[in-house]
């Protein structure tokens, strides 16, 4: 039995090109926890948790103590046995998704460096494009038309906007960037929980003439009897995202029919292994999946396109964490294509090493 004999755990912190904000909080620095899992077979995986405090809680210094905890539960196991060490993190750490999902993804870079394949592979996938949109945050109407139109001068051929304040502002935001970008660009919206029941219906109506694809989390995360009524009326499709953190949200969502489509971001699903029984209790529901992030790296957006280029039921893609980011500081994993498309490596694993310069400058601690 192959036998985990270190985990490392680093902390960083990422400028970003520009403050990002949204309905529930601003990220000025981007804050990850990166981790390396190594065995006494000599691979080596690796992970990041990127904190998102206003979606998911945790905080970099929470992170840290909860990665320690992790890391000595992981010593002396089988990083191979994914669903026991997924099981026992669950049971020791039931709310921290953030920090959990960098052990899971850090497994699964394992077991693709011991099958000798890449993720997506091992995903039992085919190797694909996957198409990113690249998103506005809030701001002044005149300076989200402007960004909304530099991302379309890029090459991206989608983008995703951050709404969810006050409704007329909201229109007015929206009716300018699609006079910006013109008929027939792929926009998408965000409310982040920003309205209430009454504002949403009042904010889809007005918005449809925008031709939004589908409006992301509309309500406060906990309610899907509110999301349930609206997606009845709305004449824009509805994705949860908040509202969906784990397989028995996605169940719970399916049952009272709350929404089109759901958002999976490995922070809040604690990895890979979640994120699956998430897809695939969407699409047995006959709802399509995003794939999304919080602002990652590359090494917490490889593992995102490893998955999203395994699953066909992964219809849409928000991976523009690193893009976000003055500097990526990790290189690999996928390469970006003209047009906003990111292709994962064929390497095996995840395909990417965090370079040992990086880490060297970053507070760290060894758990053997
Ligand atoms: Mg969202």
């Amino acid at each position: 039995m192959m036998r985990i004999d270190r985990v490392e755990i680093y902390r960083a912190e990422m400028p970003m090109k520009v403050p990002f904000r949204i309905a529930i909080g601003t990220t000025e620095v981007s804050q990850s926890l990166f981790v390396r899992i190594a065995t006494d077979a000599g691979h080596v995986g690796v992970g990041e948790a990127n904190l998102f405090t206003p979606v998911v809680g945790e905080t970099l210094d929470t992170a840290w103590q909860a990665a320690a905890l992790l890391g000595r539960l992981l010593i002396g196991a089988d990083p191979l046995d994914i669903e026991g060490r997924v099981a026992a993190m669950q049971r020791a750490l039931p709310f921290n998704t953030t920090t959990r999902s960098a052990f899971d993804m850090a497994l699964w870079d394992i077991l693709g460096k011991a099958a000798n394949l890449p993720l997506f592979a091992v995903l039992g996938g085919q190797r694909r494009a996957v198409l990113t949109d690249n998103t506005v945050g809030i701001d002044t109407p005149d300076r989200m038309a402007e960004r909304a139109a530099a991302h379309k001068a890029r090459g991206f051929r989608v983008v995703k906007v951050k709404l969810g304040e006050a409704v007329a502002t909201d229109v007015e935001r929206l009716r300018r960037i699609r006079a910006a970008v013109g008929p027939g660009y792929a926009l998408r919206i965000d409310a982040n929980q920003g309205w209430s029941r009454i504002d949403a219906r009042h904010a889809l109506a007005a918005l449809a003439a925008f031709d939004p694809e589908f409006c992301e989390q509309p309500l406060a995360r906990w309610d899907i009897d509110g999301l349930a009524a609206l997606q009845k009326v709305s004449p824009i499709p509805i994705m949860a995202d908040e509202s969906v953190f784990d397989a028995h949200d996605a169940l719970r969502l399916v049952q009272n029919a709350a929404c089109d489509h759901m958002n999976i971001k490995l922070a809040k699903s604690g990895g890979i292994h979640t994120a699956l029984k998430i897809d695939a209790i969407a699409e047995a529901g006959g709802l399509s999946c995003m794939i999304g992030c919080m602002t990652e790296s590359g090494i917490g957006l490889s593992a995102a396109v490893h998955l999203a280029s395994a699953r066909r039921n992964i219809a849409f893609a928000d991976l523009d964490g690193a893009d976000m980011l003055a500097v990526d500081p990790v290189a690999g994993g996928f390469t970006y294509t003209a047009g906003g498309e990111l292709l994962p490596s064929t390497r095996p694993g995840l395909g990417v090493e965090i370079a040992p310069a990086f880490l060297a400058q970053l507070p760290g601690t060894i758990i053997a």
